[in-house]
Protein backbone atom coordinates (compact mmCIF):
# COMPACT_ATOMS: atom_id res chain seq x y z
CA UNK A 1 0.00 0.00 0.00
CA UNK A 2 0.63 3.61 -0.42
CA UNK A 3 0.95 6.02 2.30
CA UNK A 4 0.77 9.65 1.92
CA UNK A 5 1.95 12.00 4.88
CA UNK A 6 2.41 15.16 4.58
CA UNK A 7 5.24 17.15 7.12
CA UNK A 8 6.55 13.72 8.23
CA UNK A 9 10.02 14.83 8.85
CA UNK A 10 9.25 15.31 12.80
CA UNK A 11 6.88 15.04 15.17
CA UNK A 12 3.70 13.02 14.67
CA UNK A 13 3.45 12.76 10.95
CA UNK A 14 7.00 11.44 11.31
CA UNK A 15 5.59 8.85 14.31
CA UNK A 16 2.95 7.77 11.72
CA UNK A 17 4.69 7.46 8.78
CA UNK A 18 7.35 5.36 10.61
CA UNK A 19 4.31 2.94 12.07
CA UNK A 20 3.15 2.69 8.51
CA UNK A 21 6.45 1.51 7.53
CA UNK A 22 6.79 -0.98 10.48
CA UNK A 23 3.87 -2.78 9.10
CA UNK A 24 5.60 -3.03 5.18
CA UNK A 25 3.78 -0.59 3.36
CA UNK A 26 5.60 2.48 0.69
CA UNK A 27 5.62 5.79 1.83
CA UNK A 28 5.53 9.68 0.53
CA UNK A 29 6.57 11.84 2.69
CA UNK A 30 6.76 15.91 2.07
CA UNK A 31 8.02 19.15 4.25
CA UNK A 32 9.87 21.82 3.88
CA UNK A 33 13.48 21.14 5.14
CA UNK A 34 14.79 19.07 2.64
CA UNK A 35 17.90 17.84 4.63
CA UNK A 36 15.33 16.97 7.52
CA UNK A 37 13.14 15.18 5.26
CA UNK A 38 15.92 12.85 3.34
CA UNK A 39 17.42 11.96 7.09
CA UNK A 40 14.03 10.97 8.56
CA UNK A 41 13.50 9.36 5.06
CA UNK A 42 16.90 7.47 5.58
CA UNK A 43 16.38 6.91 8.84
CA UNK A 44 12.93 4.68 8.48
CA UNK A 45 14.83 2.78 5.71
CA UNK A 46 17.45 1.71 7.59
CA UNK A 47 15.10 0.32 10.37
CA UNK A 48 12.62 -1.21 7.87
CA UNK A 49 13.98 -3.42 5.18
CA UNK A 50 11.89 -3.82 2.28
CA UNK A 51 10.06 -0.78 2.15
CA UNK A 52 10.27 1.94 0.08
CA UNK A 53 10.40 5.47 1.50
CA UNK A 54 9.95 8.32 -1.26
CA UNK A 55 10.56 11.69 -0.43
CA UNK A 56 9.60 15.45 -1.77
CA UNK A 57 10.86 19.06 -0.14
CA UNK A 58 7.57 21.29 -1.03
CA UNK A 59 6.14 23.78 0.89
CA UNK A 60 1.96 22.60 1.14
CA UNK A 61 1.29 26.46 1.97
CA UNK A 62 2.15 27.50 -1.38
CA UNK A 63 -1.04 25.57 -3.99
CA UNK A 64 1.00 25.55 -6.43
CA UNK A 65 3.73 23.06 -4.56
CA UNK A 66 0.57 20.78 -3.41
CA UNK A 67 -0.28 20.32 -6.84
CA UNK A 68 3.50 19.41 -7.78
CA UNK A 69 3.18 17.18 -4.53
CA UNK A 70 0.33 16.01 -5.54
CA UNK A 71 1.40 14.92 -9.30
CA UNK A 72 4.58 13.34 -7.75
CA UNK A 73 2.73 11.03 -5.76
CA UNK A 74 0.42 9.87 -8.42
CA UNK A 75 3.16 9.25 -10.46
CA UNK A 76 3.67 6.32 -7.79
CA UNK A 77 -0.14 5.01 -8.19
CA UNK A 78 -3.28 5.73 -6.29
CA UNK A 79 -2.15 6.13 -2.73
CA UNK A 80 -4.28 4.05 0.16
CA UNK A 81 -4.17 6.17 2.82
CA UNK A 82 -3.97 9.93 2.93
CA UNK A 83 -2.82 11.65 5.95
CA UNK A 84 -2.84 15.18 6.09
CA UNK A 85 -0.57 16.32 8.91
CA UNK A 86 1.54 19.14 7.69
CA UNK A 87 0.69 22.33 10.16
CA UNK A 88 2.06 24.95 12.62
CA UNK A 89 1.38 26.54 15.59
CA UNK A 90 1.55 29.82 16.25
CA UNK A 91 0.39 30.74 19.48
CA UNK A 92 -2.35 34.02 19.90
CA UNK A 93 -5.20 35.81 20.57
CA UNK A 94 -7.84 37.01 17.71
CA UNK A 95 -7.52 40.59 19.11
CA UNK A 96 -3.62 41.43 18.93
CA UNK A 97 -1.73 38.39 16.96
CA UNK A 98 0.15 39.75 13.87
CA UNK A 99 -2.09 40.30 10.88
CA UNK A 100 -0.20 37.95 8.97
CA UNK A 101 -0.76 34.88 11.59
CA UNK A 102 -3.97 33.79 10.49
CA UNK A 103 -3.49 33.80 6.76
CA UNK A 104 -0.39 31.36 6.92
CA UNK A 105 -1.51 29.29 9.20
CA UNK A 106 -5.10 28.73 7.16
CA UNK A 107 -2.69 28.27 4.09
CA UNK A 108 -0.76 25.62 5.76
CA UNK A 109 -3.25 24.08 8.23
CA UNK A 110 -6.58 23.98 6.01
CA UNK A 111 -5.53 24.71 2.49
CA UNK A 112 -2.35 21.76 2.23
CA UNK A 113 -4.80 19.62 3.20
CA UNK A 114 -8.06 20.91 1.29
CA UNK A 115 -5.98 21.26 -2.52
CA UNK A 116 -3.65 18.43 -1.92
CA UNK A 117 -7.25 15.93 -1.18
CA UNK A 118 -9.26 17.51 -4.23
CA UNK A 119 -6.33 16.71 -6.50
CA UNK A 120 -5.63 12.98 -5.09
CA UNK A 121 -9.33 12.16 -4.79
CA UNK A 122 -10.51 11.68 -8.46
CA UNK A 123 -8.05 8.34 -8.52
CA UNK A 124 -9.10 7.68 -5.53
CA UNK A 125 -12.74 7.57 -6.76
CA UNK A 126 -11.80 5.76 -9.57
CA UNK A 127 -10.49 2.95 -7.53
CA UNK A 128 -13.37 3.26 -4.86
CA UNK A 129 -11.23 2.50 -1.68
CA UNK A 130 -8.76 4.49 0.70
CA UNK A 131 -8.51 5.88 3.99
CA UNK A 132 -7.78 9.91 4.73
CA UNK A 133 -6.99 10.98 8.02
CA UNK A 134 -7.01 14.87 9.01
CA UNK A 135 -4.91 15.93 11.91
CA UNK A 136 -7.11 18.49 13.41
CA UNK A 137 -6.73 19.44 17.15
CA UNK A 138 -8.54 19.42 20.23
CA UNK A 139 -7.84 23.11 18.94
CA UNK A 140 -10.62 22.37 16.29
CA UNK A 141 -13.18 21.45 19.26
CA UNK A 142 -12.95 24.85 21.48
CA UNK A 143 -11.72 28.03 22.44
CA UNK A 144 -8.72 28.11 24.56
CA UNK A 145 -6.26 31.26 26.23
CA UNK A 146 -3.66 31.73 23.11
CA UNK A 147 -5.91 29.77 20.83
CA UNK A 148 -6.43 32.41 18.35
CA UNK A 149 -5.43 32.03 14.29
CA UNK A 150 -4.33 28.38 15.44
CA UNK A 151 -7.67 27.84 16.59
CA UNK A 152 -9.66 29.38 13.89
CA UNK A 153 -7.20 27.64 11.33
CA UNK A 154 -7.97 24.23 13.11
CA UNK A 155 -11.76 24.85 13.18
CA UNK A 156 -11.79 24.98 9.37
CA UNK A 157 -9.72 22.26 9.47
CA UNK A 158 -12.51 20.15 10.91
CA UNK A 159 -15.34 21.52 8.80
CA UNK A 160 -13.18 20.18 5.67
CA UNK A 161 -12.93 16.75 7.60
CA UNK A 162 -16.84 17.15 8.27
CA UNK A 163 -17.68 17.61 4.40
CA UNK A 164 -15.20 15.48 3.22
CA UNK A 165 -16.61 12.08 5.34
CA UNK A 166 -20.10 13.01 4.21
CA UNK A 167 -19.72 13.25 0.77
CA UNK A 168 -16.91 10.45 0.38
CA UNK A 169 -19.41 7.59 2.09
CA UNK A 170 -20.92 6.73 -1.41
CA UNK A 171 -17.16 6.56 -2.90
CA UNK A 172 -16.03 3.62 -0.41
CA UNK A 173 -13.35 6.14 0.97
CA UNK A 174 -13.16 6.60 4.77
CA UNK A 175 -12.62 9.84 6.11
CA UNK A 176 -10.79 9.95 10.20
CA UNK A 177 -10.24 13.57 12.11
CA UNK A 178 -8.25 13.07 14.67
CA UNK A 179 -7.81 15.68 17.57
CA UNK A 180 -5.04 15.25 19.77
CA UNK A 181 -4.48 17.03 22.60
CA UNK A 182 -0.67 18.37 23.50
CA UNK A 183 1.77 15.96 22.32
CA UNK A 184 5.52 16.56 23.21
CA UNK A 185 6.98 17.92 19.45
CA UNK A 186 8.53 20.43 18.20
CA UNK A 187 5.65 22.62 18.38
CA UNK A 188 6.42 22.39 22.12
CA UNK A 189 9.73 24.13 22.12
CA UNK A 190 11.67 23.47 25.46
CA UNK A 191 9.03 22.56 27.09
CA UNK A 192 10.62 20.15 29.64
CA UNK A 193 8.25 16.75 29.70
CA UNK A 194 10.13 14.84 31.79
CA UNK A 195 7.71 13.69 33.99
CA UNK A 196 5.58 12.65 30.94
CA UNK A 197 2.69 15.71 31.29
CA UNK A 198 2.02 15.51 28.18
CA UNK A 199 1.74 13.09 25.36
CA UNK A 200 3.75 11.34 22.80
CA UNK A 201 4.07 11.13 19.06
CA UNK A 202 3.88 7.49 18.87
CA UNK A 203 0.34 7.61 21.14
CA UNK A 204 -1.35 9.27 18.08
CA UNK A 205 0.86 6.95 15.83
CA UNK A 206 -0.99 4.15 17.25
CA UNK A 207 -4.40 4.96 17.24
CA UNK A 208 -4.29 6.09 13.07
CA UNK A 209 -2.97 2.99 12.44
CA UNK A 210 -5.12 0.61 14.09
CA UNK A 211 -7.98 3.06 12.59
CA UNK A 212 -6.61 2.36 9.22
CA UNK A 213 -6.96 -1.75 9.91
CA UNK A 214 -10.81 -1.87 10.51
CA UNK A 215 -13.11 -4.05 8.22
CA UNK A 216 -14.39 -2.09 5.20
CA UNK A 217 -17.52 -1.39 6.24
CA UNK A 218 -16.36 0.47 9.52
CA UNK A 219 -15.11 3.83 9.92
CA UNK A 220 -13.46 5.54 13.15
CA UNK A 221 -15.02 9.07 12.37
CA UNK A 222 -13.29 10.55 15.20
CA UNK A 223 -10.10 9.92 17.43
CA UNK A 224 -10.15 12.46 20.20
CA UNK A 225 -7.00 11.93 22.82
CA UNK A 226 -5.51 13.96 25.80
CA UNK A 227 -2.86 13.64 28.55
CA UNK A 228 -4.21 12.01 31.42
CA UNK A 229 -4.03 14.44 33.77
CA UNK A 230 -6.16 16.90 31.28
CA UNK A 231 -4.77 19.32 29.05
CA UNK A 232 -2.28 22.42 30.40
P1 LIG B 1 6.14 19.52 14.18
O1 LIG B 1 6.89 18.59 15.06
O2 LIG B 1 6.51 20.95 14.14
O3 LIG B 1 6.15 18.91 12.71
C1 LIG B 1 5.46 19.54 11.67
C2 LIG B 1 5.78 18.85 10.36
O4 LIG B 1 5.09 19.55 9.32
C3 LIG B 1 7.25 18.91 10.03
O5 LIG B 1 7.62 17.79 9.25
C4 LIG B 1 7.35 20.19 9.19
O6 LIG B 1 8.53 20.17 8.40
C5 LIG B 1 6.06 20.05 8.38
N1 LIG B 1 5.56 21.31 7.82
C6 LIG B 1 5.30 22.47 8.49
N2 LIG B 1 4.91 23.41 7.62
C7 LIG B 1 4.90 22.83 6.40
C8 LIG B 1 4.60 23.29 5.10
N3 LIG B 1 4.24 24.56 4.86
N4 LIG B 1 4.69 22.43 4.05
C9 LIG B 1 5.08 21.15 4.26
N5 LIG B 1 5.38 20.65 5.46
C10 LIG B 1 5.29 21.49 6.52
O7 LIG B 1 4.57 19.51 14.53
P2 LIG B 1 3.65 18.41 15.26
O8 LIG B 1 3.48 18.86 16.66
O9 LIG B 1 4.13 17.04 14.94
O10 LIG B 1 2.27 18.69 14.52
C11 LIG B 1 1.80 17.87 13.45
C12 LIG B 1 0.31 18.15 13.26
O11 LIG B 1 -0.36 17.79 14.49
C13 LIG B 1 -0.03 19.59 12.98
O12 LIG B 1 -1.09 19.66 12.07
C14 LIG B 1 -0.48 20.11 14.35
O13 LIG B 1 -1.34 21.19 14.25
C15 LIG B 1 -1.16 18.88 14.91
N6 LIG B 1 -1.27 18.85 16.36
C16 LIG B 1 -0.18 18.90 17.16
C17 LIG B 1 -0.33 18.86 18.54
C18 LIG B 1 0.84 18.92 19.48
O14 LIG B 1 0.62 19.15 20.70
N7 LIG B 1 2.06 18.70 19.03
C19 LIG B 1 -1.60 18.78 19.10
C20 LIG B 1 -2.70 18.73 18.25
C21 LIG B 1 -2.53 18.76 16.88
P3 LIG B 1 9.17 21.55 7.81
O15 LIG B 1 9.17 22.54 8.93
O16 LIG B 1 10.52 21.15 7.32
O17 LIG B 1 8.27 21.95 6.70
Amino acid sequence: MNVIVTGASKGIGKAIATKFAEAGNDLLICARNKEQLQNTRDEILAAHKGVNVYCMPADLSIKEEVSNFANWCLGYGVPSILVNNAGVYLPGNTMDEPDNHLEMMMNTNLYSAYYLTRKLLPAMIEVGRGHIFNICSIASLDAYKGGGGYSISKFAMNGFNKNLRHELKPHGIKVTAVYPGAVMTDSWGGFDNSNNRIMEANDIAALVFSASNLSIQAVVDEIKITPQLGEL
